[in-house]
């Protein structure tokens, strides 16, 4: 199957500006790409599968009601702000240091399949070039940020099911 890619609005930075880092989003079959490789699904227990989704549609659901996440991060990405020339408050998260190898900082043990879709999730940080203002609320940042990582993630786990 040919991979497909979607270049999600907004991921390309500031304007005018070219972004070193390729910002491509797994496509709706979610094959293997930069962010990993995709586990043959019969090596994935469908009992983790169904918890992490039951994890991050929880999670979903906290950050449209303003509430913080829960539980203990499966990933991350580490981040420096940049600010935006001609914007005053305004900024760009880039990952650090200026040009890092894509390491999401996965636990050890974890189900390939939610392993894979983690990835997925912190993929769309490490590539996340909105821009945000140092003015908003915690939650509101929070919920700029993580919203469309989990949705993504989300999707990734529906498509081992
Ligand atoms: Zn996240």
């Amino acid at each position: 199957m040919p991979l497909t890619f979607m270049d999600q609005a907004g991921l390309r930075g500031s304007p005018g500006q070219r972004d070193p880092f390729v910002p491509l989003m797994p496509g709706p079959d979610f094959d293997s790409g930069l962010w990993g490789t995709r586990p043959d699904q019969a090596c994935c227990d469908e009992k983790e599968i169904a918890r992490a989704i039951a994890s991050d549609e929880l999670q979903i659901g906290r950050l449209d009601r303003g509430e913080p996440l829960v539980g203990v991060p499966l990933g991350a990405t580490y981040a420096v702000p940049i600010p935006i020339a001609g914007r005053p408050g305004w900024y760009i998260e880039r990952p650090m240091p200026s040009d890092p190898p894509f390491d999401p900082n996965t636990p050890s043990g974890l189900d390939p399949c939610v392993e894979y879709c983690t990835r997925v999730h912190e993929w769309f940080h490490y590539v996340d070039r909105r821009p945000r203002f140092e003015g908003w609320a915690g939650s509101q940042y929070l919920r700029f940020v993580e919203r469309p990582a989990y949705v993504l993630g989300l999707e990734c786990l529906y498509s081992f099911r």
